[in-house]
């Protein structure tokens, strides 16, 4: 290993992160004297990692499915994953009013109702036809002039202030718009009348390991990589003027360029905690004003035989009485996940601020109960509660701005190429995640031939 004349060891390339985008980077760039791939946790994957549960049960963090349109990053994961893949067609439902409906609420409001269903449709009706409605100015008016008031009533308003916590009037317009099906009105007149086909909206099939998880995806990354990730090793402080990150291990190592995917306000803070004075006031300014909601998710072991609604791969709950916004079942999708004659589900609740998930615990298994997803002829095996912080980055009257003053002058000063779903602060998939990290390796790469 190369060594500066200040005692720092020298590499081209430092990674900070081995989750999928910096995976895929330390991947793409090959060589393995060309980087070093640093990760504070005790194992690779970032949120797309599968954890071990008492009794052979394999958890991943809530459900990671994969949607691959790019035929690049398919390839790649077909390279990777080898015959350990497999196509599955989505079983996802709404439970609302005591019924459960099809996936997306808006295209199948048959079997809620008579009441409701007619709300629903008139609604979008009047929203889309007969109202002259200004343009939105915030999410929840996009919402509203979307889908009408019926919709956004019995499941769009309280389903979204379910995850974010957050009044939706603070969000920006657009706001995971890409990822909310947006039916034709014929589509929506046959789903009340029971006629829709199961196949609305951006994850109609998805891909997903046939053994060990999503997490199979990531590790066979890692197995493929010249150079594997160094766990349990972060920096601590980054300074921009010798360009050398000090690590907690005490070492210190000289960069040509750092390909970050840890969350930006992390990499402001290792910036200023390493050199203050290079960081721009707006910078430090801008970083405050980024804001994320929390995921606690509860990974649940059951043992019992599967009923009635028990195997949906995922339900959503949109009404207040449930403090879960969605429940879903890693054994559904992969029966290898959950020993014989058990079950499994990752169960999600929204939080915005400081918090402790444990508070949830006891309404988890009521809530669990009450829809009868655990009854009483099961046992309840374990009840795992985990944080995700942050987990959906929240796009607000800030956000643009403050992003791109960060993202602007890390470009354009610094030699850091910043990625990934918390590294560009942003709403991405997995798919999104490693064609990040292809990205990084390739602009790096394409320096050589400069
Ligand atoms: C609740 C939820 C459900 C999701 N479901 C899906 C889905 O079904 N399908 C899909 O395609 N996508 C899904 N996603 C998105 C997907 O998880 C991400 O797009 C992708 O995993 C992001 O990868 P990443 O490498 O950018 O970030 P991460 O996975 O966050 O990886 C970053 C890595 O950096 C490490 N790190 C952080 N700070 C430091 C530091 N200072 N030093 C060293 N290492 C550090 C972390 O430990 C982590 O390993 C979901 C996300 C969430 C929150």
């Amino acid at each position: 290993m190369a060594v500066s004349p200040t005692g720092a060891s020298v590499v081209d390339t430092l990674i900070v992160g081995a989750g999928l985008t910096g995976l895929s980077c330390a991947y793409h760039l090959g060589d393995a004297d060309r980087y070093r791939l640093l990760e504070k946790a005790d194992g690779v994957g970032g949120l797309a990692r599968t954890r071990s549960r008492p009794g052979g049960f394999l958890c991943d963090g809530t459900g990671h499915w994969l949607h691959l349109k790019s035929p690049t990053i398919k390839g790649f994961v077909e390279t990777v994953l080898g015959a350990n893949l497999e196509s599955r067609a989505r079983r996802a439902r709404i439970y609302s009013k005591g019924v459960y409906t099809h996936y997306p609420f808006q295209a199948n409001t048959y079997g809620l109702p008579a009441e409701v269903v007619a709300e629903c449709v008139h609604g979008l009706i009047q929203a889309r036809y007969e109202e002259k409605r200004p343009a939105p100015k915030n999410y929840k008016e996009w919402i509203r002039n979307e889908f009408g008031e019926g919709i956004c009533k019995h499941f769009m308003y309280p389903y979204n202030e379910k995850i974010y916590r957050v009044p939706l009037e603070t969000l920006a317009v657009d706001f995971a718009a890409k990822y909310i099906p947006r039916p034709s009105v014929e589509a929506v007149v046959k789903g009340a009348l029971g006629l829709s086909p199961e196949s609305l909206g951006y994850n109609a099939s998805f891909v997903y390991p046939k053994t060990g998880g999503i997490g199979a995806l990531p590790n066979a990354i890692h197995q493929n990589l010249k150079r594997r990730a160094e766990l349990e090793r972060a920096p601590v402080s980054l300074s921009l003027p010798d360009q050398t990150a000090s690590l907690s291990d005490g070492s210190r190592v000289r960069f040509s360029h750092l390909v970050n995917t840890a969350p930006l306000p992390d990499l402001v803070e290792m910036l200023v905690k390493g050199d203050a004075t290079s960081v721009p006031e707006a910078v430090r300014d801008a970083v405050v004003k980024l804001r994320a909601n929390s995921v606690f998710y509860f990974d649940v072991g059951i043992k019992g035989a599967v009923r009635d609604h028990q195997d949906y791969h995922w339900i959503y709950f949109p009404e207040e009485e449930f403090p879960f916004y969605r429940v879903g079942s890693y054994s559904a999708v992969e029966r290898s996940l959950a020993p014989e004659g058990c079950r499994s589900y990752y169960v999600e609740c929204g939080h915005y601020g400081e918090g402790d998930p444990s508070r949830y615990e006891q309404a988890v298994i009521d809530g669990l109960r009450k829809v009868g997803l655990l009854t009483d002829e099961d046992e309840l095996l374990f009840l795992v509660p985990n944080v995700l912080s942050p987990a959906y980055v929240l796009v607000d009257d800030h956000y643009a701005a403050a992003r791109g003053t960060i993202l602007d002058w890390l470009a354009s000063s610094t030699p850091i190429i910043t990625m990934g779903r918390y590294g560009r602060w942003q709403y991405n998939a997995m798919e999104d995640a490693m064609r990040e990290g292809q990205e990084a390796a390739l602009q790096i790469r394409g320096g050589d031939r400069a």
